[in-house]
Order: C-alpha cells, then structure tokens, then sequence
C-alpha cells in the first residue's frame, strides 16, 4: 500500500483542477507552490492559465489546505524563542552599542544607503564575523548569502579574515553564495535555504541587495502592487528562516530620490512599507571624509535613534580611531 504523502510532499500537479498544461502555465508565471497559490486571486490565476475565475476560485480553495501558512503560538513559547536571541558584532564597537549590542537574530536588519555608502563591506565584515568563535563575538556558523548584483568578492573575505586573525581558506569554506539572476530566483532561493539547513546550519543569511531586482523589473505604477506582493512574499521567507534557524538575516536597500519630499534629507529607501515594516532595524548609512561611514538608527521598536561614525579600511569595518 502507498504511504500517505504528508503536507509538504503535495505539489500544485496534485490539485483538483490542475492538469500537466495548466501546472506548466502556473510555474512559469511563478506560482510554484502552494503559498503563492493560496495567495493569489482568481483574477490573476484566470490570465495566467486561461481558465475561468471559478475553476482558479477551487485551487486557490485547495492550496489553502496543504500551504504551511502558520500557527498560533502561546505568549510562553514566544518568550522561550526571544530568550535564545543572540547578537552578531559589526566589527564596530559602537556600531554594536547603537544595535543594543550587535544584530539580534531572530530579526532582519536592513542597512540601505546610496552606491558605494559602504552597505556591501558592511555585509563581507558580517559574513566573516558570523564564522569566529564565540568569544570574538561571532556565531562559529557558516553563512549564506544571496548575492544579486554580482559584489561578492572572496578577496575581500581574506583581507578581513587575516586582520581578525581567521584562517582565510577556512572562513571560505564556510560561506556559501548563490547568485539570484532575478526576483523569482532570489526568491527560490531563500526558500532553498530552509532546506541546506538539514546540511549545514547557517545562522547568517545575508541579501546583498533585497531590492535592486525588483526595482528593475516592476517599473512604473502599474506592477508595484505585484512588487509589493512578490517583496512581502520574500521578506516573509526570510523571518520564518530567521526564526526556525535562530539566525541573523541582513539585507542591503538603495535608496531613490524622493520627488515628494522636499525638505530634510530627500532620499528614502526602497520597497516602501513592506521592507520598511518587515526589517526589526534599520540604519541608514552615508558617506563621510577619509574612508568613515554615519550609521543612523532610523525606526527601532526599543532603541533610541542615534549616529554613530565607522571606518572603512582594507581591514574591513573598525571604530574611528581618535588618534
Ligand atoms: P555599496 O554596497 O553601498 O554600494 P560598497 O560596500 O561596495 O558600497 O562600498 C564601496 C566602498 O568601500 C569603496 O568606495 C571604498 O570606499 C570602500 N572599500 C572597498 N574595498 C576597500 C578596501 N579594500 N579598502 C578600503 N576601502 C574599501
Ligand atoms: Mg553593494
């Protein structure tokens, strides 16, 4: 007798409804599995399949079924979680102390900023950071990134591994990068990420950026509604791993000129409120003189704003020495 598929094992070719031609007209279109399905509208799933609303009404009736669309949780649970919470040193000490200490896992951070603020140094720093011991304040973890505009650079790595006294071929070993070629591929790879967990636990997944790929294929006014779905859809997969892994997740933003806003700094970061209300912390970082950075705490549930200034040097991200 066959065993009783569970949950997970279910794909959208089980559906009622769904034929060969129909499941292959889902995919590419991007509704891969039973979340983005159970999410959808009939509206849309009618145009991309070319059946009627009703017929697209039943799967996404089905799909809410078996997608894994979370649970309740008592107060006395949530509190056990929040006391595992651990922080990750920036490399900075008083970027640390501005974080309440380093970033938190079981959050994301954004750090979003202009071209060449420093947000992709800040990530390498992370990255190498994540595999020191514990008493150098790393997480003796390996690490995955998501590298979507092609900036890692495994030279920078071993620059900033011999500064912090790591071995450089080790700390190597221990980062894992996967180049997204484009939204829906960055987007299947976070969820790939859940799944290498079983090999390797990485208790840092970096984003490096969140956003440029979907700013460059939703322009305009009319697919933002569409950005915002697929965006909220990601930054969702990114706290579930963040919490199911104990884990650090950082993610790089740009920042686009504000034409609405005219007094202050005109510059805001991009994704508006789904990145914006997803991301537990935020800093804003900007150029300053001879290598330093600002970092800005913009909107923290329980810290107090506040700057501080870092230094960018072959070293990797240090303090300012007050020489
Ligand atoms: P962003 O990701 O925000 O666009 P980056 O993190 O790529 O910006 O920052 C690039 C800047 O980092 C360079 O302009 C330079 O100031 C600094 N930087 C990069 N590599 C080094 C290095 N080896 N030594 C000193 N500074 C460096
Ligand atoms: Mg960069």
């Amino acid at each position: 007798m066959a065993e009783k598929k569970v949950a997970e094992e279910y794909t959208i070719d089980d559906l009622p409804g769904v034929g060969e031609a129909t499941a292959e007209k889902l995919r590419e279109a991007g509704y891969d599995n039973m979340m983005t399905l159970a999410v959808a509208s009939p509206r849309d799933l009618a145009e991309v399949t070319g059946i009627g609303e009703g017929a697209a009404a039943k799967i996404i009736a089905a799909a809410r079924k078996y997608a894994d669309v979370g649970n309740f949780e008592t107060g006395e649970q949530i509190l056990e979680r929040r006391k595992e919470i651990q922080k990750l040193t920036t490399g900075s000490k008083a970027l640390d102390d501005l974080l309440g200490g380093g970033l938190e896992t079981q959050a994301i951070t954004e750090f979003y900023g202009e071209f060449g603020s420093g947000k992709t140094q800040v990530m390498h720093q992370l990255a190498v950071n994540a595999t020191m011991p514990k008493d150098k304040g790393g997480f003796d973890t390996d690490v995955l990134i998501l590298d979507t505009e092609n900036t890692f650079r495994p030279e920078r790595i071993v620059q900033m591994a011999n500064f912090r006294g790591a071995d450089p071929d080790e700390t190597l070993k221990r980062i894992h990068v996967a180049r997204a070629y484009n939204s829906h591929h960055q987007i299947l790879l976070a969820e790939k990420a859940a799944d290498e967990t079983k090999e390797y636990q990485a208790r840092l997944m970096i984003v490096d950026s969140l956003t440029s790929h979907f700013r460059a294929e939703y322009m305009g006014r009319g697919s933002l509604a569409e950005r915002q779905q697929l965006l909220n859809r990601h930054m969702h997969t990114l706290l579930k791993y963040s919490t199911v892994s104990n884990a650090v997740i950082a993610v790089t933003n740009q920042v686009s000129a504000r034409p609405d806003v005219f007094f202050g700094d005109p510059t805001a970061p991009i994704g508006g409120n789904i990145v914006g209300h997803t991301a537990t912390f935020r800093v804003y970082l900007r150029k300053s003189k001879a290598g330093k950075r600002i970092a800005r705490l913009v909107d923290s549930p329980h810290l107090p704003e506040g700057e501080v200034v870092v230094q960018i040097s072959e070293d990797g991200i240090c303090d300012v020495q007050n020489a």
